[in-house]
């Protein structure tokens, strides 16, 4: 997900309070507990997002298109959905 990681951001993620490394691993693994996932491993057996109901509950969803948090996007950066070569512009600059 993230290309051309740099030794320093390396060291910046393991700087990270425990707890915001596991959502940070979470989010670049897939290994949430969202229901993607949770359905996956049979916990849940609806995959489908609790905010909006219109996609499978992923991180990626909540970060790019969940509608329940399009205000939150907006506010962020300006847009409502953040499209693979929006969050890639992000990623790669941050
Ligand atoms: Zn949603």
């Amino acid at each position: 997900m993230i290309k051309n990681r740099t030794r320093g951001q390396g060291k910046e993620l393991l700087g990270l309070p425990r707890q915001v490394l596991r959502l940070v691993v979470g989010v670049l693994t897939g290994h949430t507990q969202l229901n993607r996932h949770l359905c996956i491993t049979g916990v849940v057996t609806n995959p489908f997002c609790e905010q909006c109901g219109e996609a499978i509950e992923s991180a990626m969803h909540y970060l790019r298109y969940c509608s329940s948090f399009s205000s939150i996007r907006r506010a962020i950066w300006g847009k409502d959905i953040l499209y693979p070569l929006i969050l890639k512009q992000y990623l790669l600059e941050g």
